[in-house]
């Protein structure tokens, strides 16, 4: 067995598969990868969504023309028809991903080889120990995620557990996303369910939590039930998967590029957007962008995920400030923003594309008292020279 390459990536989740796709179209040029995953198999472990743009290397197999939420008796629906919701189902992206992977002669993936301690740079290669043995490499990318969720590990968790249920009956309406139902305000976190209308009779109902504690699926299986009672009603249904995720929102800068041959990325390591926890898009942005660096003439070169432009970063800092000591203006936070901006403004600050323009819309479609609290504890709070 070969066990010498070019490039390892620790990891074929999400952002290895990604980076091995986007190296993949260069054909004879992609440098000689290895991929080492954990898992023996790929089982279809959750769905991603994003808004729709020209560029993605995968197809979705769902999109909606419209996005509703809902707090109370209150309800904002919006058209986001240009730019539609869409859903990929993980099993048909890592389908994808390993038939690419199957067809390019220079990348090679090992599933069922974890990697069992941690790397070592020997001689300018990095030695990577799994049960099948070592193998070699002068780049390494390491998507495995090394930080546990954990109290105080972000600044706020985001958790969720979701079933994807088909009901006997008609239940769903199938234009409409509902992205945010709250639960009642609460003074220790937001809370609200998530509804993917898949068909009439199918959907994905998740209840979402942001808070300080990462919760695991036991914390909210009752409030799931009850979603599913007041959603489902009398309609008999069945459990065709479940999903479970705690996403990081507001993660403390780590030490990345003290070596430059090798770079952590994924879910654990700045690829989740702070104030969201969306991540699909901000992969496949990064591994075009790894997979162009990999491949410069100049010589290869490694590039983690980019920080976000400074006024993202602050508004995103904002906005978990005052989420995470005011959870209960959580929902009229949201409705405000999505009541008073323009859907294409909110669409491109939501998926990481905002122009400056559109970052002041939706600032002024927040109510600002939360903001200035959240700025003078900030101020407050920042460390004195
Ligand atoms: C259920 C769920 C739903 C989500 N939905 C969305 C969404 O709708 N939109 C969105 O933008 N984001 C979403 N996310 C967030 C994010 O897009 C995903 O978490 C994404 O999978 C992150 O990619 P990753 O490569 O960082 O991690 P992963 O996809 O988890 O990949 C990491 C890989 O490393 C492997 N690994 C770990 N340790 C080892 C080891 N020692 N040796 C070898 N391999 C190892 C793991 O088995 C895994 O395959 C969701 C997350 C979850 C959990």
């Amino acid at each position: 067995m070969q066990d010498e390459f070019d490039l390892i990536i620790l990891g074929a989740g999400c952002a290895g598969l990604s980076l091995a796709m986007a190296l993949a179209k260069a054909g004879k040029a992609c440098p000689r990868t290895l991929i080492l995953e954990a898992r023996s198999s790929y089982q279809n472990d959750r769905s991603w969504c994003f808004w729709a743009n020209a560029d993605s290397a995968v197809l979705p197999q769902h999109q909606w023309p419209q996005l509703r939420l809902m707090a109370g008796d209150k309800s904002v629906r919006i058209d986001s028809s240009k730019r539609p919701y869409q859903m990929l189902k993980a099993e048909n992206f890592y389908a994808r991903a390993q038939a690419l992977i199957k067809a390019s002669e220079n990348i090679t993936l090992r599933l069922g080889e974890a990697i069992t301690s941690e790397p070592q740079k020997n001689n300018r290669h990095w030695q990577v120990q799994t049960a099948a043995g070592q193998v070699s490499a002068p780049l390494l990318v390491d998507t495995r995620s090394m930080l546990k969720p954990t109290l105080g590990g972000a600044v706020l968790w985001q958790s969720f557990y979701g079933l994807e249920i088909e009901c006997e009956q008609s239940v769903f309406d199938t234009s409409c996303v509902d992205l945010m139902n709250f639960l009642p305000a609460d003074s220790t976190q937001v809370e609200f369910v998530y509804v993917l209308p898949l068909s009439a009779t199918r959907a994905l109902i998740e209840l979402t939590v942001f808070g300080q504690e990462p919760l695991l699926p036991i914390a909210l299986t009752q409030q799931l039930d009850a979603a599913l009672l007041a959603r489902c009603g009398a309609a008999k249904f069945q459990v065709i998967r479940r999903e479970h995720g705690i996403l990081p929102m507001g993660l403390k800068p780590t030490a990345q590029g003290l070596d430059a041959s090798r770079v952590q990325v994924g879910v654990m390591a700045g690829a989740a957007r702070p104030s969201t926890g969306y991540a699909f898009r901000r992969i496949e942005r990064w591994a075009a962008e790894c997979a162009r660096a990999l491949l410069d003439v100049s010589g290869p070169k490694l590039v983690g995920h980019t920080p976000d432009p400074l006024i993202i970063r602050l508004m995103d800092k904002l906005f978990l400030q005052v989420l995470k000591a005011e959870p209960q203006c959580g929902a009229a936070l949201f409705m405000s923003m999505f009541g008073k901006a323009k859907p294409e403004r909110l669409i491109r600050f939501l998926s990481g594309e905002a122009r400056f323009t559109d970052c002041l819309a939706v600032i002024a479609a927040c109510p600002y008292l939360p903001f200035l609290r959240a700025l003078s504890r900030l101020v407050i709070a920042r460390p004195k020279p």
